[in-house]
């Protein structure tokens, strides 16, 4: 008999042939995964990857408090930082 919480369909739900020999179903929420960087793709630290923060987390815990904090990759800022600075 299945139980409440997992009858609903918001969960994940994956079939795996355990050692008996039998079929259990496993349930669980998305991949999770990595945000990257708008210009060269790197993995940003400081944005969780579970889904419960960003789904309940306040804002200032969802990516860094800095402009373009959770879009542009450190070094990446730093460079756009110094082309507008020069203006060129
Ligand atoms: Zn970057």
């Amino acid at each position: 008999m299945m139980g409440a919480s997992v009858r609903s369909r918001s969960l994940r739900r994956v079939w795996r042939r355990v050692p008996g020999g039998n079929a259990k179903t496993y349930y669980g929420r998305g991949k999770s995964y990595v945000v990257r960087c708008g210009v060269c793709g790197r993995g940003l630290g400081g944005v969780p990857r579970s889904s419960d923060v960003l789904r309940k987390g306040v804002r200032t815990s969802k990516r860094p408090e800095r402009p373009f904090g959770g879009v542009l990759c450190p070094s990446c800022l730093s460079l756009a930082l110094k082309l507008v600075i020069r203006g060129s």
